[in-house]
Protein backbone atom coordinates (compact mmCIF):
# COMPACT_ATOMS: atom_id res chain seq x y z
CA UNK A 1 0.00 0.00 0.00
CA UNK A 2 0.96 3.48 -0.80
CA UNK A 3 1.72 5.54 1.85
CA UNK A 4 2.76 8.85 1.00
CA UNK A 5 0.83 11.66 0.88
CA UNK A 6 1.70 13.07 -2.15
CA UNK A 7 0.18 9.92 -3.71
CA UNK A 8 -3.26 11.27 -2.86
CA UNK A 9 -3.02 15.12 -5.06
CA UNK A 10 -4.49 16.61 -2.21
CA UNK A 11 -5.07 20.43 -2.29
CA UNK A 12 -1.47 22.32 -1.77
CA UNK A 13 -2.70 24.79 1.10
CA UNK A 14 -3.57 20.84 2.66
CA UNK A 15 -0.01 19.46 1.74
CA UNK A 16 1.17 22.55 3.14
CA UNK A 17 -0.39 21.99 6.47
CA UNK A 18 0.64 18.28 6.34
CA UNK A 19 4.05 19.60 6.36
CA UNK A 20 4.43 21.46 8.48
CA UNK A 21 3.10 19.35 11.46
CA UNK A 22 6.15 17.16 10.21
CA UNK A 23 4.00 14.29 8.84
CA UNK A 24 5.59 12.75 6.52
CA UNK A 25 4.08 9.20 5.64
CA UNK A 26 0.51 7.98 6.66
CA UNK A 27 -0.04 5.85 8.99
CA UNK A 28 -1.44 2.69 8.74
CA UNK A 29 -5.17 3.77 9.56
CA UNK A 30 -4.29 6.36 7.38
CA UNK A 31 -3.60 4.48 4.22
CA UNK A 32 -6.68 2.58 4.54
CA UNK A 33 -9.18 5.24 5.31
CA UNK A 34 -8.11 7.83 3.59
CA UNK A 35 -8.48 6.77 0.17
CA UNK A 36 -11.72 5.42 0.66
CA UNK A 37 -12.64 8.47 2.28
CA UNK A 38 -11.66 10.76 -0.64
CA UNK A 39 -13.82 8.53 -2.93
CA UNK A 40 -16.83 9.60 -0.49
CA UNK A 41 -17.38 6.26 1.25
CA UNK A 42 -18.71 5.99 4.24
CA UNK A 43 -16.29 4.62 6.82
CA UNK A 44 -16.32 2.48 9.87
CA UNK A 45 -12.62 2.18 11.48
CA UNK A 46 -11.70 0.40 14.80
CA UNK A 47 -8.70 2.61 15.60
CA UNK A 48 -7.58 4.15 18.92
CA UNK A 49 -6.13 7.10 20.14
CA UNK A 50 -2.40 7.35 19.35
CA UNK A 51 -2.85 5.54 15.56
CA UNK A 52 -3.39 9.11 13.83
CA UNK A 53 -7.01 8.47 13.52
CA UNK A 54 -8.17 11.99 13.76
CA UNK A 55 -5.81 13.38 10.53
CA UNK A 56 -7.77 9.93 9.12
CA UNK A 57 -10.95 11.92 8.84
CA UNK A 58 -9.72 15.52 8.84
CA UNK A 59 -7.35 15.29 5.82
CA UNK A 60 -10.40 14.00 3.50
CA UNK A 61 -12.64 16.14 4.93
CA UNK A 62 -10.59 19.37 4.43
CA UNK A 63 -9.70 18.20 0.77
CA UNK A 64 -13.79 17.73 0.43
CA UNK A 65 -14.40 21.02 1.85
CA UNK A 66 -11.86 22.87 0.07
CA UNK A 67 -12.90 21.34 -3.66
CA UNK A 68 -16.17 21.82 -3.36
CA UNK A 69 -16.89 25.33 -0.81
CA UNK A 70 -20.15 26.04 0.01
CA UNK A 71 -22.12 28.54 2.36
CA UNK A 72 -22.38 27.39 6.03
CA UNK A 73 -21.04 24.73 8.39
CA UNK A 74 -19.88 21.72 6.04
CA UNK A 75 -18.64 19.12 8.89
CA UNK A 76 -19.93 18.43 12.43
CA UNK A 77 -17.68 15.92 14.41
CA UNK A 78 -19.28 14.47 17.85
CA UNK A 79 -16.87 13.34 20.74
CA UNK A 80 -17.39 12.25 24.39
CA UNK A 81 -15.34 14.86 26.20
CA UNK A 82 -14.53 18.39 25.89
CA UNK A 83 -10.93 17.73 26.38
CA UNK A 84 -11.16 16.08 23.02
CA UNK A 85 -13.44 18.51 21.01
CA UNK A 86 -10.58 21.33 22.23
CA UNK A 87 -7.35 18.97 20.81
CA UNK A 88 -9.87 18.01 17.31
CA UNK A 89 -9.95 21.82 17.16
CA UNK A 90 -6.70 22.66 17.16
CA UNK A 91 -6.03 19.64 14.96
CA UNK A 92 -7.89 21.20 12.48
CA UNK A 93 -6.47 24.60 12.77
CA UNK A 94 -3.27 22.86 12.26
CA UNK A 95 -3.61 21.07 9.15
CA UNK A 96 -5.81 23.55 7.98
CA UNK A 97 -3.94 26.48 8.65
CA UNK A 98 -3.09 27.24 4.91
CA UNK A 99 -6.11 26.54 3.71
CA UNK A 100 -8.39 29.37 5.32
CA UNK A 101 -11.13 26.89 6.48
CA UNK A 102 -12.23 27.54 10.63
CA UNK A 103 -13.44 25.02 12.98
CA UNK A 104 -15.15 25.84 16.63
CA UNK A 105 -15.41 23.19 19.77
CA UNK A 106 -18.52 23.31 21.39
CA UNK A 107 -18.81 21.15 24.80
CA UNK A 108 -21.28 22.29 28.16
CA UNK A 109 -20.21 23.11 31.25
CA UNK A 110 -18.43 26.39 31.04
CA UNK A 111 -19.67 29.96 31.79
CA UNK A 112 -21.78 31.78 30.12
CA UNK A 113 -19.61 34.10 28.28
CA UNK A 114 -18.55 30.88 26.30
CA UNK A 115 -22.01 29.78 25.99
CA UNK A 116 -22.85 33.26 24.04
CA UNK A 117 -19.43 32.48 22.38
CA UNK A 118 -20.71 29.46 21.50
CA UNK A 119 -24.21 30.54 19.90
CA UNK A 120 -22.33 32.80 17.59
CA UNK A 121 -19.73 30.41 16.47
CA UNK A 122 -23.02 28.70 15.37
CA UNK A 123 -24.07 31.96 13.50
CA UNK A 124 -20.78 32.49 12.13
CA UNK A 125 -20.83 29.78 9.76
CA UNK A 126 -17.22 27.70 10.43
CA UNK A 127 -16.76 25.05 8.16
CA UNK A 128 -16.16 22.51 11.37
CA UNK A 129 -18.40 22.07 14.09
CA UNK A 130 -16.61 19.60 16.75
CA UNK A 131 -19.49 19.61 19.62
CA UNK A 132 -20.03 16.81 22.32
CA UNK A 133 -23.67 16.19 22.17
CA UNK A 134 -25.26 17.53 25.22
CA UNK A 135 -24.33 21.41 24.68
CA UNK A 136 -24.73 20.76 20.97
CA UNK A 137 -28.57 19.73 21.25
CA UNK A 138 -29.31 22.20 23.69
CA UNK A 139 -28.02 25.03 21.00
CA UNK A 140 -30.04 23.61 18.27
CA UNK A 141 -33.05 23.33 20.41
CA UNK A 142 -32.49 26.96 21.13
CA UNK A 143 -32.77 27.31 17.09
CA UNK A 144 -29.35 28.28 17.01
CA UNK A 145 -27.78 25.54 14.95
CA UNK A 146 -28.33 25.60 10.84
CA UNK A 147 -26.96 22.28 9.68
CA UNK A 148 -28.46 22.31 6.26
CA UNK A 149 -25.16 22.55 4.74
CA UNK A 150 -23.85 19.49 6.32
CA UNK A 151 -22.30 16.95 4.21
CA UNK A 152 -19.98 15.62 6.58
CA UNK A 153 -20.58 13.98 9.69
CA UNK A 154 -18.19 12.23 12.05
CA UNK A 155 -18.51 10.28 15.36
CA UNK A 156 -15.04 10.13 17.25
CA UNK A 157 -14.45 7.62 20.18
CA UNK A 158 -17.91 6.33 19.71
CA UNK A 159 -17.67 3.39 22.05
CA UNK A 160 -17.05 6.11 24.91
CA UNK A 161 -19.89 8.11 23.71
CA UNK A 162 -22.63 5.06 23.89
CA UNK A 163 -20.47 4.57 27.65
CA UNK A 164 -21.79 7.71 28.16
CA UNK A 165 -24.84 7.10 27.62
CA UNK A 166 -25.16 9.71 24.26
CA UNK A 167 -26.90 7.23 22.30
CA UNK A 168 -30.17 8.84 22.45
CA UNK A 169 -28.97 12.60 21.42
CA UNK A 170 -26.63 11.24 18.89
CA UNK A 171 -29.45 9.65 16.85
CA UNK A 172 -31.40 12.71 17.51
CA UNK A 173 -28.60 15.18 16.24
CA UNK A 174 -28.20 12.65 12.86
CA UNK A 175 -31.91 12.65 12.14
CA UNK A 176 -31.28 16.71 12.02
CA UNK A 177 -28.76 16.54 9.52
CA UNK A 178 -29.17 16.25 5.69
CA UNK A 179 -29.86 12.63 4.62
CA UNK A 180 -27.44 13.00 1.64
CA UNK A 181 -23.77 13.36 3.50
CA UNK A 182 -20.62 11.11 4.12
CA UNK A 183 -20.74 9.72 7.93
CA UNK A 184 -17.40 8.32 9.58
CA UNK A 185 -17.56 6.41 12.38
CA UNK A 186 -14.21 6.23 14.53
CA UNK A 187 -14.50 3.87 17.91
CA UNK A 188 -11.81 2.35 19.73
CA UNK A 189 -13.89 -1.21 20.49
CA UNK A 190 -16.56 -2.25 18.52
CA UNK A 191 -18.55 -3.73 21.16
CA UNK A 192 -22.43 -5.28 19.01
CA UNK A 193 -24.06 -1.55 20.18
CA UNK A 194 -21.36 0.40 18.08
CA UNK A 195 -22.51 -2.16 15.10
CA UNK A 196 -25.97 -1.49 15.40
CA UNK A 197 -25.62 2.11 15.45
CA UNK A 198 -23.05 1.86 12.46
CA UNK A 199 -26.10 -0.43 10.61
CA UNK A 200 -28.68 2.68 11.20
CA UNK A 201 -26.22 5.65 10.82
CA UNK A 202 -23.39 4.56 7.78
CA UNK A 203 -24.38 3.34 4.35
CA UNK A 204 -22.46 0.75 2.67
CA UNK A 205 -19.59 1.44 4.95
CA UNK A 206 -15.88 0.64 3.94
CA UNK A 207 -14.54 -1.22 7.63
CA UNK A 208 -11.10 -0.01 8.34
CA UNK A 209 -9.89 -2.34 10.87
CA UNK A 210 -6.74 -1.11 13.17
CA UNK A 211 -7.92 -2.95 16.35
CA UNK A 212 -4.54 -2.74 18.41
CA UNK A 213 -5.67 -3.81 21.61
CA UNK A 214 -1.94 -4.35 22.87
CA UNK A 215 0.25 -1.53 24.14
CA UNK A 216 2.72 0.41 21.53
CA UNK A 217 6.09 -1.18 21.59
CA UNK A 218 7.99 1.49 23.38
CA UNK A 219 5.80 1.13 26.66
CA UNK A 220 7.49 -0.74 29.28
CA UNK A 221 5.62 -2.35 32.22
CA UNK A 222 6.18 -2.95 36.07
CA UNK A 223 3.19 -4.60 38.25
CA UNK A 224 3.84 -4.20 41.91
CA UNK A 225 1.74 -5.88 44.58
CA UNK A 226 0.63 -3.63 47.01
CA UNK A 227 -1.50 -3.50 50.25
CA UNK A 228 -3.79 -0.27 50.34
CA UNK A 229 -2.05 1.31 53.00
CA UNK A 230 1.60 0.91 51.18
CA UNK A 231 0.30 2.71 48.22
CA UNK A 232 0.92 6.04 49.00
CA UNK A 233 4.73 4.92 51.13
CA UNK A 234 5.46 3.37 47.51
CA UNK A 235 4.57 6.34 45.10
CA UNK A 236 6.64 8.10 47.61
CA UNK A 237 9.36 6.05 47.14
CA UNK A 238 9.20 5.77 43.25
CA UNK A 239 8.48 9.48 42.59
CA UNK A 240 11.89 10.33 44.91
CA UNK A 241 13.80 7.84 44.34
CA UNK A 242 14.31 7.19 40.80
CA UNK A 243 15.92 9.79 38.99
CA UNK A 244 14.37 9.28 35.42
CA UNK A 245 10.51 10.25 36.38
CA UNK A 246 9.64 12.98 34.15
CA UNK A 247 6.12 13.64 34.00
CA UNK A 248 3.95 11.44 35.51
CA UNK A 249 0.18 10.61 34.98
CA UNK A 250 -0.98 8.94 38.24
CA UNK A 251 -4.52 7.34 37.01
CA UNK A 252 -7.15 6.28 39.72
CA UNK A 253 -10.82 5.33 38.94
CA UNK A 254 -12.74 7.55 41.61
CA UNK A 255 -12.67 11.34 41.53
CA UNK A 256 -12.41 11.38 45.37
CA UNK A 257 -9.29 8.88 45.10
CA UNK A 258 -7.44 11.70 43.39
CA UNK A 259 -8.37 13.82 45.39
CA UNK A 260 -7.52 12.08 48.15
CA UNK A 261 -4.51 10.85 46.66
CA UNK A 262 -3.70 14.65 45.50
CA UNK A 263 -3.62 15.91 49.33
CA UNK A 264 -1.97 12.43 50.93
CA UNK A 265 1.31 13.45 48.30
CA UNK A 266 0.94 17.29 49.39
CA UNK A 267 1.58 16.06 52.63
CA UNK A 268 5.10 14.51 51.60
CA UNK A 269 5.76 17.46 49.77
CA UNK A 270 4.97 16.01 46.60
CA UNK A 271 2.99 19.06 44.70
CA UNK A 272 0.05 17.50 41.97
CA UNK A 273 -2.74 18.62 40.67
CA UNK A 274 -6.19 16.71 40.04
CA UNK A 275 -8.51 16.70 36.95
CA UNK A 276 -11.56 14.84 36.95
CA UNK A 277 -15.38 15.38 35.55
CA UNK A 278 -15.87 16.69 39.24
CA UNK A 279 -13.60 20.18 38.42
CA UNK A 280 -14.96 23.66 36.53
CA UNK A 281 -13.99 23.85 33.15
CA UNK A 282 -11.46 26.50 33.33
CA UNK A 283 -9.87 24.93 36.06
CA UNK A 284 -9.51 21.65 34.42
CA UNK A 285 -7.77 23.45 31.06
CA UNK A 286 -5.39 25.15 33.47
CA UNK A 287 -4.29 22.27 34.86
CA UNK A 288 -4.19 20.44 31.29
CA UNK A 289 -2.23 23.62 29.95
CA UNK A 290 0.29 23.55 33.02
CA UNK A 291 0.87 19.87 32.80
CA UNK A 292 1.50 20.32 29.07
CA UNK A 293 3.34 23.37 29.40
CA UNK A 294 5.79 21.51 32.23
CA UNK A 295 4.82 23.69 34.91
CA UNK A 296 3.86 20.21 36.88
CA UNK A 297 5.02 17.43 37.09
CA UNK A 298 2.29 15.04 38.50
CA UNK A 299 -1.14 14.74 37.15
CA UNK A 300 -3.71 12.66 39.31
CA UNK A 301 -6.61 11.99 36.66
CA UNK A 302 -9.92 9.32 36.47
CA UNK A 303 -11.00 8.22 33.27
CA UNK A 304 -11.60 10.96 31.71
CA UNK A 305 -7.97 12.08 30.53
CA UNK A 306 -7.01 8.15 29.57
CA UNK A 307 -8.61 8.36 26.28
CA UNK A 308 -7.73 11.12 23.78
CA UNK A 309 -5.55 13.46 24.96
CA UNK A 310 -2.52 13.83 23.41
CA UNK A 311 0.38 14.80 25.38
CA UNK A 312 4.01 14.39 24.85
CA UNK A 313 6.78 13.88 26.90
CA UNK A 314 4.66 11.92 29.45
CA UNK A 315 7.23 9.71 30.71
CA UNK A 316 5.72 7.67 33.02
CA UNK A 317 2.02 6.86 33.97
CA UNK A 318 0.90 4.96 36.95
CA UNK A 319 -2.26 2.81 37.90
CA UNK A 320 -3.05 3.61 41.00
CA UNK A 321 -5.52 1.10 40.56
CA UNK A 322 -6.45 -1.22 37.93
CA UNK A 323 -9.10 -0.40 35.46
CA UNK A 324 -12.01 -2.81 35.52
CA UNK A 325 -11.67 -2.48 31.52
CA UNK A 326 -8.29 -3.45 30.22
CA UNK A 327 -9.26 -1.88 27.21
CA UNK A 328 -8.93 1.06 29.82
CA UNK A 329 -5.53 0.24 30.84
CA UNK A 330 -4.19 0.36 27.40
CA UNK A 331 -5.60 3.40 27.30
CA UNK A 332 -4.33 4.67 30.62
CA UNK A 333 -0.89 3.14 29.82
CA UNK A 334 -1.10 4.98 25.89
CA UNK A 335 -0.46 8.31 27.40
CA UNK A 336 3.13 7.60 28.01
CA UNK A 337 5.44 6.56 24.64
CA UNK A 338 3.29 8.97 22.04
CA UNK A 339 4.77 9.14 18.85
CA UNK A 340 7.59 5.86 18.94
CA UNK A 341 9.11 7.15 21.96
CA UNK A 342 9.57 5.44 25.03
CA UNK A 343 7.74 5.21 28.68
CA UNK A 344 6.99 3.10 31.35
CA UNK A 345 3.62 2.36 33.10
CA UNK A 346 3.68 0.93 36.75
CA UNK A 347 0.54 -0.80 37.77
CA UNK A 348 -0.11 -0.83 41.86
CA UNK A 349 -2.21 -4.20 42.13
CA UNK A 350 -4.11 -4.85 45.43
CA UNK A 351 -6.55 -7.71 46.58
CA UNK A 352 -9.44 -6.57 44.54
CA UNK A 353 -7.47 -5.50 41.94
CA UNK A 354 -6.19 -8.83 41.11
CA UNK A 355 -9.04 -9.95 39.16
CA UNK A 356 -9.26 -7.12 36.70
CA UNK A 357 -5.12 -8.07 36.00
CA UNK A 358 -6.78 -11.59 35.28
CA UNK A 359 -8.52 -9.77 32.78
CA UNK A 360 -5.44 -8.21 31.13
CA UNK A 361 -3.42 -11.33 31.33
CA UNK A 362 -6.21 -12.63 28.95
CA UNK A 363 -6.15 -9.49 26.57
CA UNK A 364 -2.51 -9.80 26.55
CA UNK A 365 -2.17 -13.48 26.53
CA UNK A 366 1.22 -13.39 29.12
CA UNK A 367 1.65 -13.82 32.73
CA UNK A 368 2.24 -10.61 34.60
CA UNK A 369 5.56 -10.60 35.92
CA UNK A 370 5.47 -8.29 39.47
CA UNK A 371 8.38 -6.77 41.04
CA UNK A 372 9.35 -7.08 44.64
CA UNK A 373 8.98 -3.70 47.28
CA UNK A 374 11.71 -1.79 48.46
CA UNK A 375 12.83 -3.16 51.47
CA UNK A 376 11.37 -0.73 54.05
CA UNK A 377 8.14 -1.10 52.49
CA UNK A 378 8.00 -4.49 52.55
CA UNK A 379 5.17 -5.02 55.00
CA UNK A 380 2.80 -3.62 52.44
CA UNK A 381 3.74 -6.65 50.11
CA UNK A 382 0.98 -8.56 49.30
CA UNK A 383 0.88 -12.24 47.56
CA UNK A 384 -0.91 -13.06 44.29
CA UNK A 385 -3.83 -15.13 45.25
CA UNK A 386 -5.85 -14.62 42.54
CA UNK A 387 -4.89 -17.63 40.40
CA UNK A 388 -5.50 -19.68 43.13
CA UNK A 389 -9.18 -18.69 44.13
CA UNK A 390 -11.74 -20.96 43.78
CA UNK A 391 -14.34 -19.80 41.87
CA UNK A 392 -17.55 -18.25 43.57
CA UNK A 393 -20.19 -20.73 43.97
CA UNK A 394 -22.63 -18.70 45.82
CA UNK A 395 -24.37 -19.60 49.31
CA UNK A 396 -25.27 -23.47 48.87
CA UNK A 397 -28.47 -24.69 47.78
CA UNK A 398 -29.73 -23.93 50.81
CA UNK A 399 -30.29 -20.30 50.29
CA UNK A 400 -31.30 -21.39 46.83
CA UNK A 401 -34.30 -18.92 46.19
CA UNK A 402 -37.39 -20.70 43.54
CA UNK A 403 -39.11 -18.90 41.50
CA UNK A 404 -42.37 -18.66 43.32
CA UNK A 405 -44.46 -21.44 41.90
CA UNK A 406 -47.53 -20.23 40.23
CA UNK A 407 -50.80 -22.54 40.52
CA UNK A 408 -52.22 -22.99 37.06
CA UNK A 409 -55.76 -21.54 36.59
P1 LIG B 1 -4.40 10.56 17.07
O1 LIG B 1 -4.44 9.05 17.03
O2 LIG B 1 -5.25 11.17 16.04
O3 LIG B 1 -4.69 11.06 18.47
O4 LIG B 1 -2.90 11.02 16.73
C1 LIG B 1 -1.81 10.78 17.57
C2 LIG B 1 -0.62 11.67 17.24
O5 LIG B 1 -0.03 11.29 16.00
C3 LIG B 1 -0.96 13.15 17.11
O6 LIG B 1 0.01 13.88 17.84
C4 LIG B 1 -0.82 13.44 15.64
O7 LIG B 1 -0.41 14.77 15.42
C5 LIG B 1 0.24 12.45 15.22
N1 LIG B 1 0.12 12.04 13.81
C6 LIG B 1 -1.00 11.83 13.10
N2 LIG B 1 -0.71 11.45 11.84
C7 LIG B 1 0.62 11.40 11.75
C8 LIG B 1 1.53 11.07 10.68
N3 LIG B 1 1.09 10.69 9.49
N4 LIG B 1 2.85 11.16 10.93
C9 LIG B 1 3.29 11.53 12.16
N5 LIG B 1 2.51 11.85 13.21
C10 LIG B 1 1.18 11.78 13.01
Amino acid sequence: MNDTFSSLELESSLVEGIDSLGFEKMTPVQSEAIPSALSGRDIIACAQTGTGKTAAYLIPTLQHILKNKTEGHSCLILVPTRELAVQIDQQITGLGYFTGLSSFPIYGGNNSENFSAQKKALDNKSEFIVATPGRLIMLMKLGRAHFNAIDHFILDEADKMLEMGFIEDITYIEKQLPEKKQTMMFSATMPPKIRHLAKKILHNPIEVNIAVSKLAGGISEEFYLVGEPGKIPLLEHLVTKREEIGRMIIFTGRKDSADQIKRNLSRRGIKAKTLHSGKEQEEREKTLMDFKNKKLQFLVATNVVSRGIDIEGISHVLNYDVPQDPEDYIHRAGRTARADKTGKAITFINQEDQKNILKLENLNGKKTEFMSLPEDLKQFQMEWSAREKKPFRGKGKKNFRKKPFRKKR
